[in-house]
């Protein structure tokens, strides 16, 4: 049994992607809490942090810093959440190992709470994936 997150590695469903290369994968959230929430994922289907090998960690760790600069530079937020969460009582629904990037602005609300959403069309989604995407290739 696959993640929804294998799926979209192997293209089975489709994703507002904005980087890819050979160990990781980055796309929008399809629920996002704010504009731009964008996770990055192993492409190797490991569960969470505990059990992910630390080669794979590295490369996930580097491809965050990477979209989080064109995160940055294409949506000017006043600052950036990183949140990953391990464990069904720590909130997390997808059992493939991920990290959201959740760009912020003054006065949107408070501190992240994931049941928070910002309304999002599939055309907004790909949109700001457009946006960060156009960013990474410059
Ligand atoms: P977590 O609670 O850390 O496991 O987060 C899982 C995230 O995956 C949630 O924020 C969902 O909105 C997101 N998600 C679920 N299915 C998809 C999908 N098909 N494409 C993009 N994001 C998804």
């Amino acid at each position: 049994m696959s993640s929804i997150f294998s799926r979209i590695v192997r293209g089975e469903i489709p994703a507002a992607t904005v980087y890819e290369d050979d160990l990781t994968l980055a796309f929008m959230d399809i629920n996002p809490v704010a504009r731009g929430h964008t996770l990055v994922i192993c492409k190797e289907e490991y569960p969470d942090l505990f059990t992910l090998p630390a080669e794979a960690l590295v490369a996930v760790a580097r491809t965050t810093q990477h979209v989080a600069l064109a995160i940055r530079t294409s949506l000017s937020p006043d600052g950036l959440n990183i949140v990953q969460n391990n464990g069904a009582s720590a909130g997390q629904v997808i059992f493939h190992y991920h990290v959201h990037l959740i760009p912020r602005w003054e006065n949107d609300g408070g501190p992240v709470r994931m049941g928070r959403h910002h309304e999002s069309t599939p055309t907004d989604l790909q949109a700001v994936a457009d946006q960060i995407r156009q960013q990474i290739a410059r």
